[in-house]
């Protein structure tokens, strides 16, 4: 087929309310009925084959962790070669495929998730994950639509860069090629757009992905890989690996053919990714592109001219929404003395009226976090904050059913306390009050406090504190806010990522990102080559 094709135009998937009584709600409610009544086989997924092993591991509810709704397959070294070496095999013949073709199977993608897959991610991260029915919606379906439309729109628009100048008789050209190797891609368990974005990304772009999920995301990874597989991706251009970090990692990261990282998590997992690469860096075909979004101690500022009713409702929503495990939520606040006990009172009231509790309860907003791992970190935090902190709200937890945390306030009185210092990733926010008059000074401290730069969010009314704001804490985010809260990232209108300790700010969901997934072949050719080698100075 010949011709310079243009993709849809892509625009953001429209958010389902699933409000009592709406045909969407009735859905998920029959397909949440079903799911939790099975417990799935979690297999690898190695050139189109579904792989089981003997070391399967129950995956459990965090709403309720006795309840095992999957058996995630770990794979040993044998089937985490065999993942690799299938994805090399195919590597050639899908990057030989014309990159429409590429577009077309995540288009696909993109319709069957709007469509007839909706209810199963949404239900399948719900159960998985802990997330409500919007946080699951927002997520699962409604982002990673985005994601696949806009990466398809971005694509072509990096295909079309092309060398500007080709004089007469020459015709210069790049031929944007997949890397050459296969992209490891590692993800977290908070959000299920971003773990098949991961690999989707690197795919679309004519690489080979092995995709290694975390243990807790395994159960939606499954119907992402069974949505891959209906949208028509070949066999092996994604293959699945379950299992323990270490086991996996230690093998793919030292491979020869490892051409690139994808990666999503902790700080640490990523910074020991990287020391792997940097001890083994003569030993790879080619320089292994590291790409990683990690940790995040993200802020909110509030300047005495702040309104406080909005910045009360951002501290409540972007604490405590997904129980404060977005990458992006507010886990340090910083409030003028004049404006505390306005704030404090809003936001008690608000946290008093959510509900703590399992999200196939539709009046939760806050559930479980995600596994006991999480819940003894926040309790202990909480019990660093009982001893050294005024508890404003909040403060308990229960882990007898499910890994409950009470959304919670900590009022310090020093700003280098460490609950402003250490990334929680709980339903915990640490608020410091500061006098009215120590603003200017206050900036400099919110900088360096924490070593992360993610996101953050100024609160003010006075354009000159916004300004000055948003200079003093340029590189103290990459994401920035000017009166919303820092969650919630769109694709296609706010690329997302961190600097500093949060990653190498690659930007997902924008062209920056996919421009990690290929290198570029630069071709020269000449139609009418010199017929002599003089050159006019030499007579
Ligand atoms: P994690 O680092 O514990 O795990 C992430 C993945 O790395 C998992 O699949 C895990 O199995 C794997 N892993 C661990 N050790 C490994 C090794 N040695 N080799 C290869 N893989 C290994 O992170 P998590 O708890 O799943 O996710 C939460 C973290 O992710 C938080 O720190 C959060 O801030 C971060 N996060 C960041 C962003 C962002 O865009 N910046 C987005 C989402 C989550």
């Amino acid at each position: 087929m010949d011709g310079t094709f243009t993709p849809p135009a892509p625009s953001n998937e429209p958010v389902s309310g699933y409000a009592p009584g709406s045909a969407e709600r009735r859905r998920i409610v029959d397909v949440l009925g079903q799911m939790e009544s099975e417990v799935w086989e979690l297999p690898n997924w190695i050139g189109g084959q579904q792989v089981t092993t003997s070391n399967a591991v129950d995956v459990t509810m965090p709403c309720d962790h006795q309840h095992v709704i999957g058996r995630a397959h770990f794979a040993g070294s044998d089937q985490v070669n065999a993942a690799i070496d299938n994805s090399l095999a195919v590597r050639e013949e899908w990057a030989a495929l014309p990159w429409s073709e590429r577009a077309g199977v995540f288009l696909k993608a993109a319709a069957l998730l709007a469509g007839p897959f909706r209810e199963r991610m949404n239900a399948s991260t719900m159960l998985g994950q802990g997330k409500t029915v919007h946080q699951a919606e927002i997520d699962a379906s409604c982002e990673l639509i985005d994601f696949f439309r806009f990466n398809v729109q971005y694509a072509a628009e990096i295909y079309g860069e092309q060398p500007p100048v080709s004089p007469p008789g020459l015709w210069n050209r790049l031929d944007h090629r997949g890397l050459e190797g296969f992209v490891f891609s590692i993800t977290p368990f908070n959000f299920t757009s971003i773990c098949a974005n991961l690999p989707a990304s690197a795919a679309l772009m004519g690489n080979v992905s092995v995709w290694k999920p975390s243990r807790t995301q395994a159960h939606s990874a499954q119907v992402c890989m069974e949505l891959f597989e209906a949208a028509g991706l070949p066999p092996g251009v994604i293959n699945l690996v379950h299992g323990a970090g270490a086991d996996v990692g230690d093998i793919a990261l030292t491979h020869r053919d490892l051409a690139g990282v994808h990666f999503t998590g902790s700080t640490g997992t990523f910074q020991h990714i990287w020391k792997t690469v940097g001890a083994n860096i003569a030993d790879y075909r080619t320089y292994p592109r590291l790409v990683g979004e990690t940790g995040g101690k993200d802020f909110i500022v509030a300047h005495p001219s702040a309104d406080v009713p909005t910045l009360a409702v951002a501290i409540a929503r972007g604490s405590f929404e997904y129980q404060g495990q977005k990458c992006s939520a507010s886990s340090r606040v910083y409030v003028p003395r004049s404006l505390w006990p306005e704030v404090r009172d809003r936001v008690v009231a608000m946290v008093e009226e959510m509900k703590l509790g399992d999200v196939r309860d539709f009046s939760t907003f806050v559930a479980a976090v995600i596994d006991e791992r999480a819940f003894d970190k926040h309790a202990r935090y909480l019990d660093i904050a009982k001893e050294t902190a005024n508890v404003v709200v909040g403060g308990g937890c229960d882990k007898s059913t499910g890994w409950f945390v009470e959304p919670t306030v900590v009022e310090v009185s020093s700003p280098d306390h460490v609950m402003l210092k250490d990334e929680l990733f709980g339903p915990i926010v640490t608020v410091y009050v500061y006098d009215d008059t120590e603003w200017e000074a206050l900036l400099p401290i919110v900088d360096i406090t924490s070593p992360y730069a993610l996101t953050g969010a100024i609160f003010a009314t006075d354009r000159r504190a916004i300004h000055q704001a948003t200079l003093a804490l340029r590189n103290a985010a990459g994401n920035f806010y000017i009166n919303d809260k820092p969650t919630g990232a769109v694709v296609g209108q706010q690329p997302f990522g961190g600097g500093r300790a949060s990653g190498t700010n690659d930007k997902a969901g924008s062209k920056l990102n996919l421009y990690r997934w290929v290198s570029a072949h630069t071709i020269k050719e000449n139609f009418n080559p010199p017929t002599g080698w003089r050159y006019p100075y030499l007579g």
